[in-house]
Formats: C-alpha cells, sequence, structure tokens
C-alpha cells in the first residue's frame, strides 16, 4: 500500500479542511494510506506526521482555516533541515507529498524535490491573492471575494447614509486581482490596482462632476498593493472635499465558511494530485486552466511571475479613465 501525506504552507485559505476530507476519503479508495503532516515545513523537520482517518476529516468541510495547521518556517531554507524532513518523511513510509500553499511553499517545495529521488511532490495552489502563474484560480480566493463583498456592500449602506467616500484597502501582496474583481462586482466608484495605470486628476474631474449633479458618496477599493490608502482618504477630503474614512479590511478576508465554489475546486485539485501520485510524478502542481486541471512542472509555475488574463483587466478599464456616470 502506498503512504502519501499532505501539508498547508504559508497562508491559510478556507477550502483547506474541504481539500484533507477529499485527500482522506480519495486515498482510502484509492487503496492508498493518507498522512496528515501538522504545521507545515515546521512539522516536517518536527516529525509532526501522523497516519490520518476518517474520523479526522468528519465534520471540517465547513469549517475555514485548515485543521492540521500551518506555519512559516525559517529552518526550510536550510539544506540541512530539508533532509531530516526526507528522513522524516521516509522514516513513515512516505512516498509522495501534497503541499497545499502558495509560490513560496512551492519554491521550497521544488527544493526538496531536487534533494531527493524517491518522493514525489504536488503542490496545489492556496492563495487567496490568486498570484500563482500557470494557474487561473487558487484554492480560498471565492470566499475571500465574498467575504470582501460583504464587507463594500455593508460599507456601502454607511457610506449612502452618511455621504462620506470610503477607502476600503483589500489583500492581495502584489496583485490587484482581489481588489480588482471586489470593485468590480460592488459597483464601486474606484479601484487603483499595480495593474491598471490611474490619474487622479481623471478621477477629481469626474468625481467633482458627479458631485455636481447629485452623487453623495464614493466607495473606492485600493489594493495593499499600492500602499497609498491613507493618502486616497486625504485625496477624497482635500480635492472631492468629502468627509472620508479608511476601511483595512485585513485577515477577515482569510477566513469564513468555505463556499461551494471552494469546497468543489478543493475535491477536484485533490483528486488530480492523488492522481498524479499515483502514476509516479516527481515534482509538480496541479493548475486551473481553461476549465481543465493539469498537473504542470513546478518551475513554470513557482519561477513565473503571475499575469491578471487579458479579459478581466479590459473590464478594468473604466477605471483607468472613469466615465462619467449619470446620478
Ligand atoms: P506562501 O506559500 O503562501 O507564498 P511563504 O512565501 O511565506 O508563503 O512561504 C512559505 C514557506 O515556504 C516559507 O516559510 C519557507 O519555509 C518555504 N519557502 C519559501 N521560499 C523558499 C525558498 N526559496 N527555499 C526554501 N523554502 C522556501
Amino acid at each position: 500500500m502506498k503512504n502519501i501525506a499532505i501539508l498547508c504552507s504559508g497562508g491559510d485559505v478556507s477550502g483547506m479542511n474541504a481539500a484533507l476530507k477529499r485527500f482522506v476519503d480519495y486515498a482510502f479508495d484509492q487503496g492508498m494510506r493518507p498522512f496528515f503532516v501538522e504545521n507545515g515545513y515546521e512539522g516536517l523537520i518536527d516529525n509532526k506526521i501522523s497516519a490520518a482517518a476518517y474520523s479526522d476529516v468528519a465534520g471540517i468541510i465547513s469549517i475555514g482555516g485548515t485543521k492540521i495547521r500551518t506555519s512559516r518556517s525559517e529552518r526550510f531554507k536550510e539544506s540541512s533541515y530539508r533532509q531530516i524532513a526526507l528522513e522524516n518523511l521516509r522514516e513513515h513510509g512516505i512516498t509522495g507529498l501534497v503541499v497545499l500553499g502558495g509560490d513560496g511553499s512551492f519554491k521550497g517545495m521544488q527544493k526538496l524535490s531536487e534533494e531527493c529521488n524517491d518522493i514525489g511532490f504536488i503542490g496545489i495552489p492556496s492563495t487567496i491573492d490568486n498570484d500563482i502563474a500557470g494557474t487561473q484560480y487558487c484554492l480560498g480566493v471565492d470566499t475571500a471575494l465574498n467575504a470582501i463583498r460583504v464587507a463594500i456592500d455593508s460599507i456601502r449602506d454607511t457610506a449612502s447614509s452618511f455621504g462620506r467616500a470610503f477607502v476600503i484597502e483589500v489583500m492581495g501582496r502584489e496583485c490587484g486581482y482581489l481588489a480588482l474583481v471586489s470593485a468590480l462586482t460592488s459597483g464601486a466608484e474606484m479601484c487603483l490596482i499595480p495593474e491598471v495605470p490611474y490619474n487622479l486628476e481623471v478621477y477629481k474631474e469626474e468625481f467633482l462632476e458627479e458631485k455636481e449633479q447629485g452623487r453623495s458618496y464614493f466607495i473606492a477599493i485600493v489594493s495593499e498593493a499600492l500602499k497609498n490608502t491613507e493618502q486616497i482618504v486625504q485625496w477624497f477630503e482635500e480635492e472631492i472635499a468629502i468627509e472620508s474614512r479608511m476601511t483595512v479590511l485585513g485577515h477577515i478576508q482569510r477566513g469564513g465558511i468555505p463556499t461551494v465554489h471552494d469546497r468543489l475546486m478543493a475535491f477536484h485539485f485533490v483528486t488530480t494530485a492523488i492522481d498524479a501520485l499515483r502514476e509516479g510524478i516527481k515534482s509538480t502542481v496541479v493548475c486551473y486552466d481553461d476549465g481543465m486541471f493539469l498537473c504542470k512542472d513546478i518551475k513554470d509555475v513557482a519561477f513565473k511571475k503571475y499575469m491578471i488574463d487579458e479579459d478581466l483587466l479590459a473590464l478594468g478599464k473604466e477605471f483607468e479613465s472613469p466615465q462619467h456616470k449619470q446620478v
């Protein structure tokens, strides 16, 4: 019987628990023995590896975060600790490891795979930032977008009641995906992200005209990547002459009940990963590309820059040169 293990590394996302459930269920179904590694790469070094049972995943599908915990590990960046991690996997007879994580975790996984020939490694893109090259979807993104949507909808209520501008900072590290999709789908008046050029003078002209016509409030979505949220609040106060408030959504974007979409995506990602391990892959990442789940070489994923797709950027053009909206 083949022993396979799973761990979560880097930032947690909603949908990881659904992935753990599918991992255990499908491994047994395929005649494999599933193992959990607790606490990410730290746990791999500390030998926190144990056999998983159906009872470990009962009732966790609807819970955000990850039951087996996650971590960031400085030690794992050193080869000597990775050697210990490999020995621990061998001690449990593990021949395949699934890593739920982001770009950094995959770089670590790549290092591990270069240092051994007897274990297969497969990554599942898991980050709310949706910033991994080679895949159009990362686990957790839909739940994060819905959390942001709920927050913006609530803020709109108070913004309209008080006649204020609200500047809402959205996560995404260097990537504007979350901010752009949130701005589009919540009908925000302004969206500032690194990928779309913007001109505050153009916004000013538009907003003053709209104010003149009766607009009493504004919703602005700003990507954390730009590091200018406070400046934009000030800009609204000074240039648009409207009382303004800042909301930094922060970690509420990471947690919460996983959406149906994330649960289903978790199932597909894990199924593809286990199938690939059964077939004996060495080092790949499961990617979602044009409606299909494919295994791609890790070098085409972890070491490439992610670009927001052209169709989405085309929708985002409205924020590059905002059109005057009749109010
Ligand atoms: P994410 O996977 O969400 O991008 P991080 O970038 O924090 O999160 O990476 C998670 C972990 O992956 C790090 O704490 C470290 O243990 C490991 N890692 C990241 N980059 C490397 C690297 N170049 N070499 C070895 N391990 C790495």
